[in-house]
C-alpha cells in the first residue's frame, strides 16, 4: 500500500524516468491512481468521474508533460482542482460564513435525517454565534416525531446557555415555528435556530413538512446536516433535499471519525452549495469552519 497520492504517483512516474516527455496515456495511468484514492475516500462515483475528467484535461494541456518532476506537478494539479471543487480558498473562495444579513430574528433552519447530528449542531451553532459573533440566539425544536427530541434541545440549551422555546406538548411543527418566531421577536433575539424533525429515511411527509416550515419561517439559511461517515447514503439524502427546500449550505458531522472526507466533495457537487462547517466531536464546541485545503489533503490520503 502507498501512504498517499504522492507516493502512488511517484511509483507511476518512476517507471517513465529518462523517457523524456510524458504522454497522454501516462497521465491517464496516473489518473487511475487518483481515481482509486478518491473512491477509497468514499467520493461518489459520478463526482469522481467529473473530477478525473477536469484534472486530465488540465494535466494534458499543461507544461507538466515536459517537467522533470511530473509526479509532483500532477499531485499539485489534482490538489488545486480538489480545493477548488470543495469551494476554494483565499480570495477565490465561495462565501462560507453564515449569512446574518436579514431583519432579526434571522432564521437558520436545520434539516437532515435522524441521527445525523442536527440537534447537537443546532446547540453548537447557538454557542458559536454567542461566543464568536456576539449574537443572541433562540433555539426551537420542531421535532414532534422523536420522543424527547424537544427535551434534548432544552438540555443542550442549558449547557451552552442559549434560550430555548418553552415546550408545548401536542403542538404541530408549523405552529411551533410560528410561536418560535413570535417568541424570538419578543426576546429580541438576533437569530432563531429551528431544529426540524428527521426521519430514518427521506419520505414525502418529511419533505412536505420541511417545505411548510420553510414557507412560514422564511429562513435566511437552510443548513443540511449530514453524517460524513455515511458516504453514498449522504449523497442520496442530499439529492432528496436539493430542490425541495432552499438549501444554503451543508454541515458535515463526525469529521472526527475515520472518514477520509470524501463526502465533502460529493455534497458540494450534488447540492451546489458550500460546505460551511465540520462537526469534529460530541462536545458542544467541536465545530469548525470548513477548510477545503485540509479536507483536500485528507481525501488524497
Ligand atoms: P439528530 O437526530 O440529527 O438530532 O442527531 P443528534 O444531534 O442527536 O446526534 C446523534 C449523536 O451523534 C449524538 O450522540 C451526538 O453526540 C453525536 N454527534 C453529533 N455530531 C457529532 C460530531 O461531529 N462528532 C461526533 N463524534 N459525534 C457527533
Amino acid at each position: 500500500m502507498f501512504d498517499n497520492l504522492s507516493d502512488r504517483l511517484g511509483n507511476v512516474f518512476d517507471k517513465l524516468k529518462g523517457r523524456g516527455a510524458l504522454t497522454e496515456s501516462d497521465v491517464r495511468e496516473a489518473m487511475r491512481e487518483v481515481r482509486i484514492a478518491l473512491l477509497e475516500a468514499d467520493v461518489a462515483l459520478p463526482v469522481v468521474r467529473r473530477f478525473i475528467d477536469a484534472v486530465t484535461e488540465k494535466a494534458i494541456g499543461s507544461e507538466v508533460l515536459k517537467s522533470v518532476t511530473p509526479g509532483q506537478q500532477v499531485v499539485k494539479i489534482v490538489n488545486d482542482e480538489l480545493v477548488e471543487m470543495l469551494g476554494g480558498t483565499g480570495e477565490d473562495a465561495e462565501p462560507r460564513e453564515l449569512n446574518l444579513n436579514a431583519k432579526p430574528p434571522v432564521v437558520i433552519m436545520m434539516v437532515g435525517l435522524q441521527g445525523s447530528g442536527k440537534t447537537t449542531t443546532t446547540a453548537k451553532l447557538g454557542k458559536l454565534l454567542k461566543e464568536k459573533h456576539g449574537k443572541k440566539s433562540m433555539m426551537a425544536s420542531l421535532d414532534v416525531n422523536r420522543p424527547a427530541a424537544q427535551e434534548q434541545l432544552k438540555v443542550l440549551g442549558e449547557q451552552v446557555d442559549v434560550a430555548t422555546l418553552p415546550i408545548v406538548p401536542g403542538q404541530q411543527p408549523v405552529d411551533i415555528a410560528r410561536r418560535a418566531m413570535e417568541a424570538a421577536k419578543l426576546q429580541a433575539a438576533d437569530v432563531l435556530l429551528l431544529d426540524t424533525a428527521g426521519r430514518l429515511h427521506v419520505d414525502e411527509a418529511l419533505m412536505a413538512e420541511m417545505k411548510a416550515i420553510s414557507t412560514v419561517s422564511a429562513p435566511t439559511e437552510v443548513l443540511l446536516v449530514v453524517d460524513s461517515l455515511t458516504g453514498q447514503d449522504a449523497v442520496n439524502v442530499a439529492q432528496s433535499f436539493t430542490g425541495e427546500v432552499p438549501l444554503t449550505g451543508v454541515v458535515l458531522t463526525r469529521m472526527d471519525g475515520d472518514a477520509r472526507g470524501g463526502a465533502a466533495l460529493s455534497m458540494r457537487y450534488v447540492t451546489g452549495k458550500p460546505v460551511k462547517f465540520a462537526g469534529t466531536g460530541e462536545k458542544l464546541d467541536a465545530i469548525e469552519a470548513f477548510d477545503p485545503s485540509r479536507v483536500a489533503g485528507r481525501i488524497l490520503g
